[in-house]
């Protein structure tokens, strides 16, 4: 080009364009890599987190989880938003490479986008900056004017950003404008010269830029030219090293994040990773107290959130006003390791984090819902954290005064109510139940497939017995060849391990494996979805689990169980997804299909169902904890049940039940509002070959 001279041969007090900008560049890179450097400190210091396994597996959640965006639809506008400028600034990103080099070697194309190519992918990234400058845009005007609830930060929980983040939004739409009016400037200047055009993307940025400075004299467009060039080598080097100080930074870490995330959410970290059950006596301290006890990928997971929000959007014990909103567990673990590993200075490390940057109760607010898990575009992990936090907690012997009496009892007792074993089965000798159906204590020898694994809130409490009962009539109906352990069955331990005593978890474990290894059964079904959990992915060396509602819907679709129409026709009925049947292990349909196998069922789906069921508050030793709320969990979804229009609310699980009916009373709504367990309602429903089927 003639016209004007490249940005790599303009000279401005004695020195050339090109030195300026290698010199921008090596000072550019070299920030960069001192500042990351520094952020890899703590991540180096924390603890093993094996994440190297399954390089494909991983590989291909990259594809789905960063590449594909996978989440983000999940929130249409702000999803939208996002997806538009990740896919911008995929394209951008070999134009930026392409446009660094300019500065140093003028005539410089980037192998494979000469041509025609070219022509196209010019075209292509003239409308990603465009699109990007206008998300930009929006972002800021949604932060400033319309300010989602979700970016709040209430002060409890530390400042909010928004500052940063307009800034940093701010600082891309200015290398947007900066690319763009590079690009028509020298475009305008061709055109005045009669050269050959580079053809601009019509209605693009630079498109609309060079109609601006169409007429523009070309002394005065080569100094655009070079300024804007300039603007864009120095805004592009200042965001890469000012992104790692803020919530940016997840454009660096994310990548990162997803390869190395948890593949099989289900399964809680061990104590320690590399340490087995039988050397844990060796850990000097369990759980995390410090920092440096987060693993590194829990590290990697504070400097990737987006601080976006979903997670505690989705959390329940932040909807109903708990001190737990998980986006700050993040944050303010983010703010403590950039605050103690500074990029200048030296890092200062090893304080206390509860009573520091988090309260007991904050912790102890977490149910394990999984909500914030399966919200997080980026796959930040809390549970492990959360449940690593209690064991620091319970290590130095800091248990909450309410749950102390339940933790003795399950030690002395196996139960968490501190009733004798030998009543263990008692919830068989219902008069009524005993006649219709006869529930066999295994002894080893009596040659049955099946255990029903009861667990200790089924067999113990007086309400929920009733769901122990219809589940041994339901597996009765169907020919199944089953039996209970009865005395020699110990709480699962499920919510024992996530409130944190790991210690205490192994012992009830090893008890109930050994007891289930002398009943000499294949499989084991139950109808609490917690002991379902622990039974398949807490327990080793046992035989398959299934839930109940597995089991029916199987047998309901094989014709084994046919069903009598529903009676109240008023009824409408909607199905409220336990965490730990839902989320944690994707039975989302069985259920459903089931209810809509009996006549004249009529169900709604509530607001929040499947995957964003809203938690009823019952897990993690959460019967027995009081924590400070505005309104407790079950109220709220009790009249989520009421808005969908239903008036019976059907759940799989004996937690849900007691809090669910506990909220309908609280919520004033007896007489408005029931609840039914699914094993409960099928059993009711059963057409027994004596009866006729509709
Ligand atoms: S697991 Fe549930 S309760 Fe705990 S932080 Fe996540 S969303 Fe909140
Ligand atoms: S943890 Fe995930 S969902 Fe929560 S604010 Fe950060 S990026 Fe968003």
């Amino acid at each position: 080009m003639e016209s004007i001279q490249s940005a790599a041969q303009v000279t401005s007090w004695l020195v050339t364009g090109r030195v300026l900008f290698l010199l921008i560049h090596i000072l550019g890179v070299l920030c960069f890599a001192c500042i990351v450097a520094k952020r890899l400190v703590p991540l180096v210091r924390g603890q093993r987190d094996l994440r190297f396994d399954q390089p494909l597996v991983r590989l291909g959640r990259v594809l789905k989880f960063w590449l594909g965006q996978w989440k983000q639809p999940r929130y249409k506008v702000a999803g939208t938003i996002h997806i538009f400028i990740f896919t911008g600034f995929i394209v951008l990103a070999i134009r930026a490479f392409s446009v660094l080099i300019v500065g140093v070697s003028q005539n410089f194309v980037m192998p494979g986008l000469s041509g025609r190519t070219g022509e196209i992918y010019n075209t292509i990234t003239d409308y990603a900056a465009t699109v990007v400058f206008l998300c930009m845009a929006i972002a800021v005007i949604r932060r400033l004017v319309f300010k989602p609830a979700r970016y709040a930060v209430p002060t409890r929980f530390g400042k909010a950003h928004t500052a940063d983040a307009i800034f940093l939004l701010s600082l891309i739409a200015i290398l947007m404008v900066a690319d763009s009016l590079f690009a028509a400037a020298k475009a305008a200047a061709q055109s005045q010269q009669g050269q050959p055009l580079e053809v601009l993307a019509v209605f693009s940025l630079p498109w609309i830029l060079q109609g601006v400075f169409a007429s523009t004299a070309l002394p005065t467009l080569g100094r655009l030219y070079f300024g804007a060039y300039l603007l864009h080598e120095v805004t592009f080097y200042f965001l890469l090293c000012y992104r790692p100080f803020g919530i940016q930074f997840h454009v660096e870490t994310s990548l990162f994040n997803i390869y190395f995330a948890k593949l099989d959410r289900e399964i809680l970290k061990p104590v320690r990773w590399g340490v087995s059950d039988e050397h844990l006596d060796q850990v000097k301290s369990f759980g995390v107290k410090t920092f440096e006890d987060f693993t590194w990928k829990h590290m990697l997971d504070f400097y990737s959130c987006a601080d976006c929000g979903r997670c505690s959007d989705n959390c329940p014990a932040n909807a109903v006003g708990r001190p737990l909103s998980p986006r700050f567990i993040t944050t303010k673990a983010r703010d403590y390791a950039f605050q103690h590993y500074p990029v200048v200075g030296s890092s200062n490390n090893g304080t206390p984090l509860i009573g520091g940057i988090y309260s007991a109760d904050e912790i102890w607010s977490c149910t394990t819902c999984g909500a914030c898990e399966e919200e997080c575009p980026l796959l930040v992990e809390y549970i492990d954290k959360i449940v690593d936090l209690r064991r620091g907690m319970i290590d130095d012997g800091n248990v909450p005064q309410s749950l102390q009496k339940p933790l003795k009892a399950l030690e002395s007792r196996g139960n968490p109510y501190g009733k004798m074993e030998k009543k263990k089965a008692d919830w068989t000798k219902a008069k009524e139940f005993q006649q219709t159906c006869d529930v066999r204590v295994l002894n080893g020898n009596d040659g049955a497939d099946t255990l029903y694994f009861v667990d200790s809130i089924t067999a113990y409490d007086d309400r929920m017995q009733s769901i122990g009962r219809a589940t041994a009539k339901i597996l009765n109906h169907v020919g199944e060849n089953f039996g209970i352990l009865g005395a020699a069955e110990r709480d699962s331990g499920h919510e024992v391990r996530r409130f944190g005593e790991e210690t205490l978890f192994m012992a009830l474990r090893d008890h109930n494996v050994e007891a289930i290894k002398a009943s000499g059964v294949k499989r084991i079904v139950t109808a609490d979805p917690h002991a379902f959990n622990a039974l398949k992915h807490d327990y080793k060396d046992v035989p398959p689990v299934e839930h109940i509602s597995q089991v029916i819907a199987r047998e309901v679709k094989a014709g084994k169980i046919k069903f009598n129409p529903i009676k109240k026709a008023d009824n409408v009925y909607t199905y409220h997804d336990p965490c730990y049947l839902g989320r944690h292990n994707k039975i989302y349909d069985d259920p459903r299909d089931v209810l809509d196998a009996i006549p004249g069922l009529k169900r709604v789906e509530m607001s929040r169902s499947r995957d964003r069921s809203f938690c009823c508050g019952g897990g993690g030793l959460m019967l027995f904890y009081e924590p400070k709320e505005d309104e407790r969990m079950g109220v709220k979804r009790v009249r989520m049940a009421a808005e969908a229009g239903a008036n019976v609310i059907v759940t799989a699980c004996p937690f849900c039940m007691v809090n669910i009916e506990d909220a309908i009373k609280v919520a004033g709504m007896e007489g408005k509002m029931t609840a039914i367990d699914l094993a409960e309602l099928v059993d009711q429903q059963i057409a027994h070959e004596s009866q006729k089927v509709a």
